[in-house]
């Protein structure tokens, strides 16, 4: 019988543990091709004209990349880089490889299973099956107590039933060793010129250099149980820990699973409790399963950003949020920690978003594409989704907005924060903004 090669096409999966395609493949298939594509769709224009990927989140990914290549080296495997659309890419090197079959994860978002379409239909043309997996959610869709069509809009009963009814899955193994084809042409790792990007200026102001790839994703795992480093103060002085592995796990580089599975590791061990962390690890599997089940419409059900109610001047009201110019301390401060490092927190998303949209009446889904451009975290279903609720622009009204949400003090307000994202000549110009637009 001839060999078998199975194709791996990692796109936000860019982990060798806790990674199914990956460890399936390697059982079904003597030989595995493991492929990454760098989409020119994702460096070109978005709504606000600017690139879909900013040269933060593009350096992060190129990092991530990288280091899966390093990681799948250490397991016997090599990853072939390309640049180019990938419904183009797979097939030829299907065809070059003698591939049999290929795996991926399946997404949610509009933009990127139309992508995955587009693989399907040209592989189909060669006579090949795209195998489909589920593998970005902390649960399994097959083990939700209700088929997606019935998952409830309603965030507090989705976790009460499925926390109730369902459980988490363990993590699967790691393959120890994994064999690649004689490959002649593994391809390099494009920079960031190429992909039409300039190199980023790190802000010494920032708290994080967030670095790209599974193993600074691990590390960070680790620091937030050892440092609980990122600490904020929350409403009635609770401490809110943040474990600041958004950017990781939008690309995949850890699973929620192996989040989760850690949390609870440790909260066994040293008996102390992380409920918030599991709560938010929920939040983003709302959100994808409401893309899964509502589709597009997750996000226009309801625009409450119609014609009127649009300000008429909202092109140059936008120019001046982006560049934190509104007058408005806090909303400033904010942007331009955005700005320099690609990275805020959720409360302070919240505080921008609610102000873009409820006082300066600028359409919501300009405020989601500059958030696409400027966070390392960018991931569709939780970006859009939030903004969405913010936004109003769907019927899930019961949850919103007490996610985690942290209301900002009075006092959070004044004192270092806007000192170190504004400029200080100007904050003593600036108006007071309490947080009264946090929606809650
Ligand atoms: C307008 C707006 C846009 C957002 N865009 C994104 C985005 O593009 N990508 C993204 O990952 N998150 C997004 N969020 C959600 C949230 O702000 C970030 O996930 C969180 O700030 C990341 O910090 P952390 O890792 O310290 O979170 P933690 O509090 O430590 O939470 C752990 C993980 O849970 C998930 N999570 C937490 N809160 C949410 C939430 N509200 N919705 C979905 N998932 C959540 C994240 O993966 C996060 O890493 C957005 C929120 C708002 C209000």
């Amino acid at each position: 019988m001839s060999e078998k090669t199975i194709l791996v096409w990692f796109r936000n999966d860019l982990r060798i543990h806790d990674n199914e395609i990956l460890l399936e493949a390697t059982r079904k298939a003597d030989k595995i091709l493991p492929v990454y594509c760098f989409d020119p769709f994702y460096f070109k224009q978005n709504l606000s004209g600017n690139p879909k990927t900013g040269n933060l989140r593009a350096r992060f990914l190129l990092e991530s990349v990288a280091n899966l290549r390093k990681n799948l080296k250490k397991i016997g495997g090599e990853l072939v880089i390309r640049i180019g659309n990938p419904a183009e890419i797979l097939p030829q090197l299907a065809d070059e490889y003698q591939v049999n079959e290929v795996y991926h994860h399946r997404e949610v978002a509009h933009e990127e299973t139309e992508i995955s379409e587009q693989v399907e239909t040209t592989l189909w043309k060669i006579k090949l099956n795209l195998k489909h997996f589920i593998g970005h959610t902390l649960y399994h869709k097959e083990d939700l107590p209700f088929p997606i069509k019935d998952i409830p809009d309603s965030f507090a009963v989705f976790k009460k039933k499925v926390e109730r009814d369902s459980n988490v899955r363990p993590c699967t193994a790691t393959p120890e060793n994994i064999v690649t084809p004689e490959i002649t042409d593994a391809g390099e790792l494009p920079d960031l010129k190429q992909l039409g990007l300039d190199e980023p200026f790190d802000d010494p102001r920032s708290e994080n250099r967030f670095v790209g790839g599974e193993d600074e994703a691990l590390n960070q795992l680790d620091s937030f149980f050892i440092n609980n480093s990122h600490i904020l103060i929350g409403k009635k002085g609770a401490q809110i820990n943040l474990s600041k592995l958004s950017p990781w796990i939008a690309l995949g580089c850890i699973s929620l699973r192996q989040v989760y599975w850690e949390v609870i590791k440790y909260q066994q061990l040293n008996n102390t409790h992380y409920p918030g962390l599991l709560l938010d690890l929920l939040w983003r599997d709302y959100f994808r399963f409401m893309f899964k089940k509502h589709g597009q419409k997750f996000i226009a059900t309801k625009d409450s950003t119609d014609a009127a109610d649009v300000a008429v001047n909202q092109d140059e009201l936008f120019e001046s949020w982006k560049n934190g110019d509104t007058g408005f301390a806090l909303v400033d401060a904010i942007m331009h920690e955005l700005n320099a490092t690609g990275y805020i927190n959720n409360s302070n998303r919240q505080v921008v978003a609610g102000f873009l949209v409820k006082e300066l009446n600028v359409d919501w889904k300009k405020g989601a594409a500059y958030f696409e451009e400027k966070l390392i975290d960018y991931s569709p279903a939780s970006n859009w989704g939030n903004w969405a609720f913010i936004a109003g622009a769907n019927d899930a009204r019961e949850s919103r907005y007490n996610i985690t949400s942290i209301q900002i003090t009075e006092q959070n307000t004044k004192n270092d924060y806007i000192d170190t994202w504004l400029p200080a000549t100007k904050s003593d110009d600036y108006q007071a903004f309490s947080a009264g637009i946090v929606l809650k």
